[in-house]
């Protein structure tokens, strides 16, 4: 299995192009893999696991056999007429994937050196436009900082603008190192109380507030982000709007819970935790009112 931590390169889930809703103007976003955070909603769960995971489509599947004749532990079974991966068999040595011309089979976590991706991203320049730029997501972009200032350099020196999106709960000291080439910051804010934050994240939330404060203190520009899940953090609007209030943010945004995750946990064969009945605009809307009691304008 590849090291996680290798801090010339970073494994990456995807990159995704002319993004409008990562930050300001059209932007690329690279999703690193690893996340130190368990929210129950998420919706990227290929870039939890730090290591490459085998992902398989179903649906895509045209039944030739080949992944079959190539694994080394039988984890490749048909049950009830059905072709299933059995992950208690696998061992994740990922032959499979190369066999399958259908793409029923793939793997999440590609590994990229600083240099390729800093040739992807200057190569990109021309369609970033005079606002937009990089953002680097997941998982959580922050726990890789070694590589994540070095590509934060190489883009500054480029005069690519970068964003970096984030749960926040890393050391302070990351932050430090990514603020010394001035990126923008996308902050989530998933709870204000603690014990529901870590109910829902499995995580506190003291060093995420705290990095929070320091950030707008910096004078860094943040954009706050706070996922709505109703009937799981329902309770937490007006709370996570006094947080708000308190931070020198230049937009606030209320994501509404998305199914959009859900192919993604078929395909990893993991289920996908919860699964609320999204919110309706008139919902989010009331979520909006709440801030603005508050003082705080946020979009929707
Ligand atoms: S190699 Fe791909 S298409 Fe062929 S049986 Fe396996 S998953 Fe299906
Ligand atoms: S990744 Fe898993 S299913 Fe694929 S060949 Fe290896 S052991 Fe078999």
């Amino acid at each position: 299995m590849e090291a996680a931590d290798d801090t010339r390169s970073a494994l990456l889930c995807n990159i995704q192009r002319f993004s409008v809703h990562d930050g300001p103007g059209a932007r690329s976003v690279v999703f690193m893999k690893g996340c130190n955070l368990r929210c129950a909603w998420c919706h990227n769960p290929e870039s939890i696991n730090p290591n490459p995971e085998l992902l398989f489509y179903a649906e895509r599947c045209i039944g030739c056999g080949k992944c079959f004749a190539v694994c080394p532990s039988g984890a490749h079974v048909t049950r009830e007429g059905r072709h299933i991966v059995d992950r208690e068999r696998c061992v994740n040595c990922l032959r499979c994937a190369d066999t399958c011309y259908a793409q029923a089979l793939a793997v999440s976590g590609e590994r990229v050196t600083v240099d390729e991706l800093a040739r992807q991203i200057v190569e990109e320049k021309p369609y970033y436009g005079s606002e937009g730029g990089v953002t680097f997501s997941g998982g959580e972009s922050m726990l890789r900082i070694d590589f994540l200032e070095q590509i934060l350099a190489r883009c500054a020196k480029e005069r690519v603008h970068c964003a970096i999106d984030t749960a926040g709960n890393v050391p302070w000291r990351s932050f430090e190192r990514a603020l010394a080439f001035s990126p923008m910051f996308l902050y989530d804010i998933k709870a204000a109380d603690p014990q529901t934050h870590r109910r829902l994240t499995g995580a506190d939330n003291a060093r995420i507030l705290e990095n929070l404060a320091r950030l707008s203190e910096s004078g860094a520009r943040i954009w706050i982000r706070a996922p709505y899940i109703p009937g799981f953090n329902h309770g937490e609007a007006r709370a996570i709007a006094d947080i708000c209030s308190r931070v020198n943010a230049e937009r606030v945004e209320i994501v509404g819970y998305h199914r959009l995750g859900e192919s993604k946990y078929a395909a990893l064969g993991r289920s996908g935790g919860i699964d609320p009945e999204p919110p309706s605009r008139a919902e989010l809307e009331a979520v909006r009112d709440a801030f603005a009691e508050r003082g705080v304008d946020a979009f929707i």
